[in-house]
């Protein structure tokens, strides 16, 4: 049964709703004393006629709406009454995907940890309607032709390494999911203007009662409504963490990334990544003879690409994955390796698999998109009543496709750890409460971080020394078998840090 509530659609039943503190004080009475914060929620229908909510997610992006899904697909969480807050209309149009539909030019390369996030949630089934492609090899290579890195899923006894899907479908498929689930939901289509995040609501009913704290929001359409729990996942420039005063560190790199989809001429089944000098450029499958483009360069360059025809830019990219720009590799089945001969210790599978050239492209088949770079981490992922997830807490190089598998990994923790709190009675924006999740993400995203930066770093010189150095990370990652099995571990979202465990 769907039962999302679009609050453009009036009216909205206010009150009659069974909450999160309705459905949870049966089940917890018996065992649990309810903070007065539970207690009064239930009795503040008189309050303004302003409606309450447990979870206010504002940012219906990829991540705001994959919490959604998991809260509503939890035991503990599917009786939560959730409101999320975006004016973008994909949110609203509750269309579906045609697979003649032109490819989305944004997609997301979904980790294996992704994969089973979406599985779990029952949000997979809609992925397999459309448009993906898993990918089962990988090759990395770079300008100097000194070296370069075969993964295979065989490596590590899997089946696929990843799966390229479209943004679109990633986010239309969690909707569906949303939308299938009996969780009470509304969408309120508009943006938060205000935020008051110590309101006090006071009972009419009992006054003997303290006052409970909520967030009160203000919506750009004139809304107004409570929620116990607001969390942010309103993208990089988000307003929840500025409203929060919460601080971020970071800086932006001096490159932008041209994303585009391509078409070839035969399929492929394979994520090519080369670092040239000014970047690196990846062709991802994305099903069909389609491939994505995501070609890293300066601000300059990637003006110049975007606004250049469609042949000089064809022959531009075909010549960044061959041989414009340096050599290719000498392929180790030929007797490469010379200087770093000595590295082959214990070899996996693809560790003696041949340089290959990736599929030429032949037509463009998307606009070409510019998006600017910068690594962005927020000081603290929650205030009281404040979660952030998503872009809105961290972001990312592109460069290993990682950004929104973070953003998952938040939203798969936080429902988690609203899950334990309602388990146990809390007021689930208490920030004692809050902290778990904020300490089991945090670390795990600064890792990702630091070996983002330092993979953007390490190719963005071009220095006689380091670039031997880097020819000996391509021989390492090739032929130290558990090096390499670690590496696609820890890509895969199967494994923390460190590297060499
Ligand atoms: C070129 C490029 C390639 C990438 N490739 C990959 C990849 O292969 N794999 C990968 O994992 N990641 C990739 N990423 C990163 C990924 O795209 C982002 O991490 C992801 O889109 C973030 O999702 P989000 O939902 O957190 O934020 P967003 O997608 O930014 O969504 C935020 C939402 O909040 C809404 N919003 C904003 N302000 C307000 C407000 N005041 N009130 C209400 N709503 C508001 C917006 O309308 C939007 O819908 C790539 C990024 C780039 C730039």
């Amino acid at each position: 049964m769907n039962r999302v509530i679009f609050k453009v659609l009036r009216p909205i039943r206010k009150y009659g709703l069974r909450t999160f503190s309705a459905a949870t004080s049966d089940l917890l009475n018996a065992s649990h004393n309810h903070s007065a914060t539970t207690g009064i929620l239930e009795k503040t229908n008189s309050t303004d006629n302003v409606p309450q909510y447990d979870v206010a997610i504002v940012g219906g992006g990829m991540v705001g709406v994959a919490l959604a899904c998991s809260l509503a697909t939890m035991p503990l969480t599917k009786h939560l009454n959730v409101a999320l807050i975006d004016s973008n209309p994909a949110l609203m149009a509750g269309g579906s995907i045609k697979k003649e539909d032109p490819p989305d030019p944004r997609v997301s390369t979904v980790t294996p940890a992704t994969i089973s996030f979406f599985k779990g949630m029952g949000a997979w089934k809609y992925i397999q309607l459309h448009r993906h492609a898993f990918f089962d090899r990988m090759q990395v290579w770079d300008y100097t032709g000194l070296g370069y890195t075969r993964y295979s899923a065989g490596d590590v006894d899997k089946e696929v390494l990843g799966c390229v899907v479209e943004n679109k479908v990633l986010h239309r498929a969690l909707l569906s999911c949303m939308e299938e689930s009996n969780m009470q939901k509304t969408i309120y289509p508009a943006r938060l203007s205000a935020l008051d995040l110590s309101f006090s609501l006071k009972s009419d009913n009992v006054s003997s009662q303290p006052h409970a704290n909520v967030a009160k929001l203000n919506l750009s359409n004139g809304d107004i409504l409570y929620a116990k729990l607001v969390v942010g996942s309103d993208g990089s420039k988000s307003h929840v963490r500025e409203l929060a005063g919460i601080k971020t560190t970071g800086w932006k790199y001096p490159q932008n990334a041209i994303i585009c989809t391509v078409e070839h001429a035969v399929e492929n089944r394979c994520a090519w990544q080369r670092f040239l000098r000014s970047g690196p450029i990846a062709l991802l499958p994305i099903g069909d003879n389609f491939s994505n483009i995501v070609w890293t360069m300066d601000p300059k360059q990637a003006a110049e690409c975007r606004s250049m025809d469609e042949a000089d830019f064809l022959k531009a990219v075909n010549e960044a994955l061959d041989y414009g720009h340096g050599p290719h590799p000498q392929s180790e089945t030929k007797g490469g390796g010379g200087l770093f001969s000595w590295l082959k210790l214990d070899t996996t599978p693809s560790a003696n698999e041949p340089f290959e050239v990736p599929p030429r492209i032949t037509k463009l088949a998307s606009e070409r998109m510019v998006f600017p770079l910068s690594l962005m981490h927020a000081n603290s992922y929650v205030s009281k009543r404040v979660a952030l997830i998503g872009d809105a807490a961290h972001t990312v190089h592109p460069l290993a496709g990682q950004g929104v598998n973070m953003g998952f990994g938040d939203a798969s923790s936080l429902s988690r750890v609203i899950s334990e709190g309602v388990a146990v009675g809390s007021d689930i924006g208490e920030i004692s409460l809050l902290r778990r999740y904020e300490s089991e993400r945090k670390a795990a995203n600064i890792a990702m971080m630091a070996v983002l930066d330092g993979f953007q770093k390490a190719y963005s010189v071009d220095f006689g020394p380091l670039n031997v150095l880097r020819a000996a990370a391509f021989h390492g990652a090739n032929y130290i078998s558990p090096l390499k099995k670690n590496i696609i571990s820890y890509a895969s979202g199967e494994q923390g840090i460190p590297l060499f465990s």
